[in-house]
């Protein structure tokens, strides 16, 4: 049921302040969809996360990068579900291979970000994916494997059924080297072979894929049957590019 909709992700990092925010929200204001099957989701700074409520649309909605697992107490620098839910923020991001590498979250706290997420009723994209040496070394399924099920660990199968995934191989973030279709089409395929043996539903769990999608690979990415969307970095950052990716899909 829920692959029917497809997803277009702007990650926009830790890009824009709030003039460049409100310009760009504005601009893409301004463009028609016509696509009634997907589903825009923007995340933005934090900062920006409440004034971002008022461009809310049948079209867009809003994400957070990142969230803490705790309600509320002695976290400085964090952000809590509730602190987004109040400013009509329903999407996180949660895992992005720059925060398990440079924030150094393990699968472990992932784990508890994503459990808190679906108790508190968010909606997270959980980002899984290899680096270059690991898939070298054969080691993708294995990666892919462990991020998943310790990322699940105590979750309930019903409720695994609202994430969505997005596969992005570490080694094509932001390096403008795109996976190809046969690596892309083969790793959703194995990430759907994983949840159906582990239980869960393989088949209905939108899987997105990101990596240095651009307007220019856009449309031969979105045939592969198995892509429910993407994770658009770089390419996000620019109106046109990431219009034509959402016409494109
Ligand atoms: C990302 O940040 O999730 C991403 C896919 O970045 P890029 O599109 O720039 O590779």
């Amino acid at each position: 049921m829920q692959r029917k909709i497809k997803y277009c992700v702007a990650n926009w990092k830790m890009n824009f302040n709030s003039t460049q925010s409100k310009e760009y929200l504005d601009s893409i204001r301004s463009k028609i969809f016509k696509r009634n099957n997907i589903k825009i989701i923007i995340a933005s700074s934090f900062i920006d996360i409440a004034m971002n409520s008022k461009y809310l649309s049948n079209n867009i909605s809003f994400a957070a990068q990142n969230v803490f697992y705790k309600s509320q107490g002695a976290y400085t620098g964090e952000i809590s579900c509730n602190m987004l839910k109040e400013v009509n923020c329903n999407w996180v991001i949660i895992g992005h291979s720059e925060r398990r590498a440079i924030f150094h979250e393990s699968n472990e706290i992932i784990n508890k970000k994503l459990t808190k997420v679906i108790n508190e009723k968010l909606s997270p994209i959980l980002c899984i994916g290899e680096t270059e040496e690991e898939r070298n070394q054969n080691k993708t399924l294995e990666i892919l494997t462990s991020q998943l099920l310790t990322a699940f660990n105590g979750i309930s199968y019903d409720k695994i059924n609202n994430i969505k995934l997005a596969y992005e191989p570490v080694w094509a973030i932001g390096t403008g080297n795109t996976a190809n279709f046969d690596i892309i089409d083969d790793t959703h395929k194995i990430i759907r072979n994983i949840l159906l043996k582990n239980g869960y539903n393989g088949y209905d769990i939108p899987i997105l894929y990101g990596g240095s999608v651009n307007e220019k690979n856009a449309k031969e990415l979105a045939e592969i049957k198995n892509v429910d969307g993407f994770l658009i970095g770089g390419a996000s950052l620019e109106v046109e590019k990431f219009y034509s990716i959402y016409n494109n899909l």
